[in-house]
């Protein structure tokens, strides 16, 4: 029997915790200074061509938050209602609710167990299989609707396997969005993740790897794409001076004052993805040889931001579960998380077609995600490490 000892003494080990260190303070103040707090100032369009340029796109449209960037994606794709989407199972809901909100329906693609992300072997097998090319369009046999764009999302900084997906892209003329809101920075096979789709998504909230308070971005190649998101995220205006609009818009804009606090953010994120890079080899080093403890891995084909530091607890072979774990390490003013529940357990989406669907689950009892912010400190990691061998 272990004893539960409260060490309220300690200060708390916070999972994910933002760092604004660096000219984020002189930045607002500029903003305040001009008067430009707004959605219109210079920073707004500073954030938008260091985001892009540091994905490696031509184009960036910053707007409000990471989910209005995935709706506003999804319809500059040409998504309609009753279309098709395939989505990751194991994901944060905003992607799946993204697709909803243009009344296009979820299919959900099962994790890989090895990165847990979107596998993409399953994707190719339900669009070879269970889809028809018919007339220009590839159909899903099952619901007879129409497929129009995959939504693979690179989680915890770790990249989907993107070629077998950007192949049935090209062959069944999908639109491939990549919920990159997680991955920043990471790579697959050499490019920035965020390039490869038509349209790629960023986040910045406070739990990312760098963050704005709140705020999203598009980023693309596409310049007609570009100038369609920008044009559907501010009120699609077709005469701002007579107020003449043609379509339906949203006022979906990033304020100067956030835009203020992503360019000092943009200034630290090469160091921030170092950081989180090697707080994930610290963790691997401690916990090599702890059983039942899986470390968190990366492909040899991959780059990770590892965003999000996970390991997967045995319970047969840890002696414990993960949600006993978590509430230990609590108990310890740790802080710790399991992984999504995974799309097809969730009620608003019992209806929705599971591709798969035992791996997420799987994945979703045994994952822990544990302390690691950019700010955390070699003793707190050693801190959390011996708490969870004990
Ligand atoms: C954070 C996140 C989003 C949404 O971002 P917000 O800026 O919070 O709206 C979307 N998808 C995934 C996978 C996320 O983790």
């Amino acid at each position: 029997m272990t004893q539960t000892i409260i060490r309220s003494d300690r200060k708390r080990i916070p999972l994910s915790e933002p760092l604004l260190a660096g000219n984020e303070k002189l930045y607002i103040d500029e903003c305040i200074d001009t008067n430009f707090v707004s959605s219109v100032g210079a920073f707004v369009v500073r954030f938008e061509q260091a985001v892009a340029e540091f994905a490696q796109t031509r184009h960036g449209v910053a707007v409000v938050n990471g989910t209005a960037a995935l709706h506003t994606a999804l319809i500059v794709a040409g998504v309609q209602a009753d279309d098709e989407v395939l989505v990751s199972d194991l994901t944060f809901v905003a992607p799946a609710n993204a697709v909803r909100y243009v009344g296009a329906w979820p299919v959900f693609i099962d994790a890989e167990p090895r990165y847990f992300q979107m596998d993409a072997g399953l994707a190719v097998d339900f669009l070879e299989r269970n889809c028809v090319w018919r007339a220009g369009e590839l159909k899903n046999r099952h619901t007879g609707r129409r497929v129009r764009a995959i939504l693979p999302v690179h989680i915890l900084g770790h990249p989907v396997d993107l070629e077998p997906i950007l192949e049935m892209a090209r062959k069944y003329d999908l639109a491939v969005i990549e919920d990159a809101t997680e991955s920043l920075g990471s790579k697959y096979r050499g490019s920035m993740v965020g390039s490869l789709g038509q349209q790629g998504v960023f986040s910045f909230n406070g739990n990312k790897i760098i963050t704005t308070g709140g705020g999203g971005m598009i980023v693309t190649n596409d310049e007609s794409a570009a100038k369609r998101a920008k044009y559907l995220t501010t009120q699609a205006k077709d005469d701002p001076i007579e107020y003449v609009h043609n379509e339906i818009g949203y006022n979906y804009r990033l304020t100067n004052i956030l835009a203020a606090l992503g360019v000092a953010q943009m200034e630290h994120l090469p160091r921030f993805i170092e950081r989180k890079r090697e707080i994930a080899r610290t963790y691997a080093e401690a916990l090599a040889d702890t059983p039942g403890v899986r470390i968190m891995g990366e492909a040899d084909w991959a780059f990770s931001n590892f965003w999000l530091y996970t390991v997967l607890v045995d319970e047969a072979r840890f002696g414990r579960d993960s949600r006993s774990l978590m509430r230990e390490l609590g108990n310890n003013r740790i802080e710790s998380r399991p992984l999504w529940c995974p799309m097809h357990m969730l009620p608003i989406y019992s209806k929705a077609q599971v591709i798969g669907g035992s791996v997420a689950e799987s994945l979703y009892r045994d994952a822990l995600s544990l302390p690691c912010s950019v700010s955390v400190s070699d003793e707190d990691i050693g801190t959390v490490v011996e708490s969870l061998r004990q």
